[in-house]
């Protein structure tokens, strides 16, 4: 933090640190309401985390789900976020999130790119929750042609690994959801999905990346595009690593740009959206429960949790900083980020085990669960980090898992040598030879395995009660009854990987009102300094409502950034 400069290289009104969507939806806003934005980003690629990510925005009572006739009201958004943030979330924050989502989304809709659609089979993480939905408050992008963004299409952070197929052609969760579950029809949508990437002849010669843009790229090509339609300013290489204070007042910000040092003055606020620390050993270490690796995130390596810091440098509160939205990763050779198991950790014939060998939780569960249980239950007895994905052959022969597409359509053989020379996939012919393939107890596995067999015959897990939710079953085999999640390990080979408490980024950082003004420890905002996105403590709390949980927030308190500081 310095006090004051008198010498700028450049003004604006709102400067904006970071190129993810919450912060392009503030520059965006920002500049409709007749304010001159500016966005810096640290990277030489724009998009970070929300680039690589699914794209799905969690927004209940949206305009797209009444359109499909599917009700839902700011009450019982709020009756549900209440529930499950338990008080730690003051209402007036829940209130303005419930309330103001839906305006943001309309009006991306309705003056922007944007073009989302609703996932109406896509049930909130806790349905059963009082105020939870069966489907409707996710939406995603739809396709966007990544043509319309000329030459700044080089310039987009790539997708993760684990949302595009065959590390190559991208899909909507919608499309996704489809193909898996072998709904009519899926054969002539794989066809249509590949000739579309394959005979794109203009995209294969200049390079593998599918131009068909769908998820994270998609919403980021779909701002992006927004943006340069207004002529928003987006700086690449500009890294933010000092807050300039004028009498108290946030008044601008030095930056690191190619080498030389700017300073930049906002005249209205600066408005903090780089993200969380995910990609910083010292503060995991710091901050996060331990265990805890870089390697273990799937999110962007530019998140490095610096603009936390200075933020803190200046008396800013920071809350949930033991937090993130985490969920169970497998960290495969030659991939440069980890990859989360949100679809196959469901799917009926695996199960999770600790070193003992032993279940300790529901698999099925929100991705989220998982490694809140695996910390909770993690013990020097029965140690739960890493735990062990444990699957039989008839699963292997049905469906994809990690960077794996299922046996009937790529078998053994056909898996990268690396996989084989860095022993990627333990596989053994009984339970006990994966056991010591695995380093774990072998008699745990074989009575975990037999006890899983009985409750899949009987289709129900007394246990962890694993297919019991709405959620579990959505990505559940619907095939197979009477539980979809459910099926028993007899077949063998077995199969094993080793899996840990990774995440899609952190959530915990500034603590921010309801108006993303920054707090300091003794709740005052401090003047001029706003924070979005993972910067900030999330108005979700300890909680993970649904799919979208983490960028409708960012997005819609950039929208109210934008509204309050720039006016009308
Ligand atoms: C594989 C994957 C799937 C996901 N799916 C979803 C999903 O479907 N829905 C959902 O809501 N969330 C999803 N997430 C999580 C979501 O992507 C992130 O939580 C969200 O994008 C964070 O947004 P942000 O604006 O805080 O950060 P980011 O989008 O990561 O943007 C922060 C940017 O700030 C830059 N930066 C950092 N430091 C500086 C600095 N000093 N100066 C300038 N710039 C800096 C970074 O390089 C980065 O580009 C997913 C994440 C991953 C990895």
């Amino acid at each position: 933090m310095t006090n004051s400069t008198t010498s700028w290289d450049h003004t604006v009104d709102l400067l904006i640190v970071g190129s993810g969507a919450g912060a392009m939806t503030t520059a965006l806003c920002a500049h409709d309401r007749g304010g001159k934005a500016l966005l810096i980003e640290k990277t030489d690629l724009y998009g970070g985390s929300s680039a690589m990510s699914g794209g799905s925005l969690w927004i209940p009572n949206n305009h797209l789900m009444a359109a499909a006739g599917v009700s839902d009201s700011p009450d019982e958004a709020l009756t549900y976020l209440k529930t499950l943030t338990r008080g730690t979330i003051p209402e007036e924050k829940l209130r303005r999130y419930v309330e103001t989502a839906p305006q943001m989304l309309k009006y991306l809709t309705d003056h922007s790119q944007l073009r989302m659609q609703s996932m109406l089979t896509y049930t909130d993480y806790y349905p059963e929750t009082p105020g939870g939905k069966p489907g409707g408050r996710s939406v995603e992008p739809e396709h966007f042609d990544a043509r319309l963004l000329g030459d700044e299409f080089a310039r987009m952070r790539e997708p993760a690994v684990q949302e595009l197929v065959m590390g190559r052609v991208s899909m909507t969760a919608t499309e996704a959801h489809h193909l898996l579950a072998r709904h009519p029809g899926w054969i002539k949508l794989t066809t249509s999905i590949m000739s579309r990437y394959w005979f794109d002849l203009g995209g294969r010669l200049a390079s593998k990346r599918d131009r068909c843009l769908s998820l994270g790229n998609a919403l980021i090509g779909m701002l992006r595009r927004s943006l340069m339609d207004r002529n928003v300013p987006l700086w690449l290489n500009t890294a933010a690593s000092e807050l300039v204070v004028e009498n108290g007042r946030v008044v601008g910000l030095v930056a690191q740009q190619n080498g030389r040092t700017v300073r930049i003055r906002a005249e209205k606020g600066v408005v903090l959206a780089a993200g969380g620390f995910e990609s910083s050993d010292e503060m995991r270490k710091k901050y996060l429960p331990n265990p805890t690796e870089t390697e273990w995130t799937t999110a962007n390596p530019g998140n490095t949790g610096e603009v936390i810091r200075m933020g803190m440098e200046l008396g800013a509160e920071v809350e949930l900083m033991d937090d993130a939205w985490w969920g169970p990763t497998t960290v495969v050779p030659g991939e440069d980020r980890a990859r989360m198991l949100v679809i196959e950790k469901g799917l009926p014939g695996s199960i999770f085990v600790n070193k003992r060998g032993e279940r300790f939780l529901n698999e099925a569960a929100p991705y989220n669960d998982i490694c809140k249980a695996m910390y909770a239950k993690n013990t020097p007895e029965a140690p739960c980090i890493p735990a062990y994905m444990v699957f039989d052959g008839t699963f292997r022969k049905k469906y994809p898992c990690g960077p794996f597409f299922q046996a009937s359509q790529q078998p053994d053989w056909m898996l990268p040598k690396l996989f084989k020379e860095q022993h990627y996939l333990k596989k053994a012919d009984t339970l006990e030879g994966l056991a010591t393939e695995l380093g774990i107890d072998g008699a745990g596995l074989e009575a975990s395995v037999e006890r899983m067999n009985g409750h899949a015959r009987a289709g129900k897990d007394p246990d962890f009660h694993r297919g019991e939710s709405l959620f579990d079953r959505y990505y559940g085999d619907e095939k197979v009854r009477p539980n979809p999640c459910l099926a028993p390990l007899d077949t063998p080979p077995y199969y094993g990987i080793v899996v840990y408490p990774g995440d899609l980024g952190t959530k915990g950082g500034l603590m921010t009102d309801a108006s993303a003004r920054v707090l300091t420890k003794g709740g005052e905002p401090i003047p001029g300094l706003y924070a979005i996105g993972n910067c900030s403590a999330s108005v979700m709390g300890h909680t993970y409502p649904g799919a979208g949980g983490t960028m409708g927030p960012a997005m819609t308190f950039g929208y109210v950034v934008a509204q309050e500081v720039i006016g009308s």
